[in-house]
């Protein structure tokens, strides 16, 4: 079986919290501490939109009773293309439940893979505007 990680602590924080540290629904890194949910954690309140979340608002984790050891071994199971029946009863959940994590999962991957196409092409830009304030300064000399 393929495995997931070599340090599940590492990528815990990559599925449970927002990395970006901005809003999840509008993108502002302007926001105060709000209280906390009823379980402890830490809530925020945007200055942008005014919304409130916490960081694990908008990630895989969001609204999930389960830990990271079930959903390290559910991601297992998906990258094994195993059926969701049978993946839900390798990881001891609902196979409903599978479901509604396969959903979640395939929606942060393609939000990742946007965001990394969208910096890839960045960079080419970038380096693309290098290569003719070179070629520019060249032809003029
Ligand atoms: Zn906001």
């Amino acid at each position: 079986m393929k495995t997931v990680v070599e340090d599940p602590q590492s990528q815990q924080v990559a599925i449970w919290t927002n990395k970006d540290h901005c809003c999840p629904y509008c993108g502002s890194k302007g926001f105060i501490k709000n209280g906390h949910q009823k379980n402890g954690v830490q809530k925020f309140i945007c200055k942008g939109c005014g919304r409130s979340f916490s960081m694990s608002t908008d990630t895989v984790g969001y609204g999930s009773h389960f830990n990271i050891e079930k959903w390290t071994k559910f991601i297992e199971c998906e990258l094994n293309g195993l059926s969701h029946r049978k993946t839900a009863d390798i990881v001891g959940i609902h196979r409903n439940t599978a479901l509604l994590w396969r959903h979640k999962l395939y929606n942060a991957l393609d939000y990742l893979k946007e965001k990394i196409k969208r910096s890839y092409l960045n960079r080419c830009q970038e380096c693309l505007n290098q290569f003719q304030m070179a070629k520019k300064s060249t032809t003029a000399a």
